[in-house]
This record gives structure tokens, sequence and C-alpha cells, in this order.
């Protein structure tokens, strides 16, 4: 059996990326910030998972922290034997324009949003160059390529991420390993919740089709690109945004 880790997979795109590649037929390794109430969080989407049939674990770790990660990867692969996708998931926003964002806001955000894939794709790459075969995404937004007023450090980061999947996916790629990202616009999430109606207005005015986009739509990308139907794709950022930008 297949298995796919998932950081930050306690809730929104990440908690539905798990149910869906369980679905596919994945035993699912779920990682959660170690708190108390994304374990039990990060539970509830084990038990979902576990209705289709296939394992569910949880690995608490901090991503942005690389020995905590490589404490993970070590106990997944222990547990599971091998780790064929990985979804980077975890991801944090610390807003504020520019000249009122504070070094420690800028900090937080690219070592959870960028640190931790170099963190995830350096460990788990180790893994997937020793079984020959893997599939790695990460999620990266239309922030990073477009840009966002008041999100300098999460643009800063998921741009970085475009760049890393690249890299990765030339390093990688003779060894049959896939390295993408996707690149949601406004999807309906916790972290989406925190706006404004007034912001919200603004926002969907842009997009073509006129609505949020549901965690299912990424979800579904990401299972496509940890498929065999997706075997000769790499290095690519796929825009999931409804038509944000044209
Ligand atoms: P979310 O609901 O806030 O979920 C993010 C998850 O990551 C949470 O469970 C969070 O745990 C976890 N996390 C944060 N820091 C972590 C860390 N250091 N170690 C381990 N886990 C950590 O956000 P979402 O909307 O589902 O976003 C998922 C990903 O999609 C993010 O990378 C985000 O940037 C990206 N994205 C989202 C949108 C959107 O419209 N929602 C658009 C573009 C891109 P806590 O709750 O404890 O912080």
């Amino acid at each position: 059996m297949a298995t796919a880790l998932i950081t930050g997979a306690s809730q929104g795109i990440g908690a539905c990326i798990a149910e869906r590649l369980a679905k596919d037929g994945y035993d699912i390794a779920i990682n959660h910030f170690p708190s108390e109430g994304d374990k039990a969080n990060a539970e509830k989407v084990a038990e979902t998972c576990r209705s289709f049939g296939v394992k569910a674990e949880l690995f608490a770790a901090n991503v942005a922290d690389y020995a905590q990660c490589e404490e993970m990867v070590k106990a997944v692969k222990a547990s599971f034997g091998s780790i064929d996708a990985l979804v980077n998931n975890a991801g944090i926003t610390k807003d504020g324009l520019l000249l009122r964002m504070s070094e420690a806001q800028y900090d937080a955000v690219i070592a959870v949003n960028q640190k931790s894939v170099f963190n995830m794709i350096k460990l788990v790459g180790a893994v997937m160059l020793r079984q020959k075969h893997g599939s790695i995404v990460s999620l990266a937004s239309v922030a990073g390529l477009y840009g966002n007023p008041g999100q300098m450090n999460y643009s800063a980061s998921k741009a970085a991420i475009v760049g890393m999947t690249k890299t990765a996916a030339k390093e990688l790629g003779s060894r049959g390993i896939t390295v993408n990202a996707v690149a949601p616009g406004f999807i309906k999430t916790p972290m989406t919740d925190a706006l404004t109606d007034e912001q919200r207005d603004k926002m969907l005015g842009l997009v073509a089709m006129g609505r949020y986009g549901d965690p299912a739509e990424i979800a579904g990308v990401v299972s496509f690109l940890c498929s065999a139907d997706a075997s000769y794709v790499t290095g690519q950022t796929i825009e999931i945004s409804g038509g944000l930008m044209m």
C-alpha cells in the first residue's frame, strides 16, 4: 500500500487532501502542529481516512523545525515502510502593510511556509531517492505569483515555493520523483473566514467564476499530481483560482 504524508492536515485544505488521498487508496500520515486542539482535529481527520479502509496515523511536529521534521520522517518510515507522496500544506499568515510589518511577522511566515518545504523535501526526498519513485506537491498561492498588499512575508514564502519546486524537480527527476506545486486562489477555509466582507467582495470581484473555491477542488488537483496520470508532469505550479488573472 502506498503512503502519503500531508503536513498541517488537521483542518482546512490539508484535511481535505488527506481525506481525498485516503479515498484514492493511500495510507495516510497526518502531520499536525503539536497542540492538543490540533491533535483532536487531526484525530477526526484520521477517522474519516480510516473509513475508506486505509491506515491513518498522527505525527505531531512543527514543520518549521528541522529536527522535529527529521524525527517525524523517521517515525513515518518506521510505521508505514515507504513515503510515496508528500504534500507540503502547512502554512500561516501574519498580514500587515509593509511599513507596519515587524521583523518577527516576516520571519515567522518564512519559517513555517518556506523553510518547512526545504526541511520536508530534503528529508522525504532522501527516502524517495532510495525508493526511486515518489510525488511531492507543495501549496504555493496566487499571492506568490502576483503579489498581494499586506502579504510581503506570505507572498515571498509562496513565490519561493515556485522556485524550490523547479530546483527539486531538476535534482530528483532522473530518479522518477515528480515535484510540483499548486497555487490556490481564494478558497473557503478558516484562513479566508478571517477576511472582512469588504475584502471578500473586492477579491471575488476579480475571480472569473465569481465564487470561492472549495478545498475539494484543491484536493482533486493534488490527487492528480500524485497519480500515475501525472507521471510526466514535474516542476510545474498549477494555478487553481477560478480564473483570477488571465
Ligand atoms: P489553515 O486552515 O490555517 O490550515 C493550515 C494548517 O497548517 C493548520 O492546521 C495549521 O495548524 C497548520 N500549521 C501551521 N503552522 C504549522 C507548523 N509550524 N507545523 C505544522 N502545522 C502547521 O489554512 P488553509 O487555508 O487550509 O491553507 C492550507 C495551505 O494552502 C497553506 O499553505 C496556505 O498558505 C495555502 N493556501 C490557502 C489559500 C486559501 O484561500 N485558504 C489560498 C492559497 C494558498 P494551526 O491551526 O495550529 O496553525
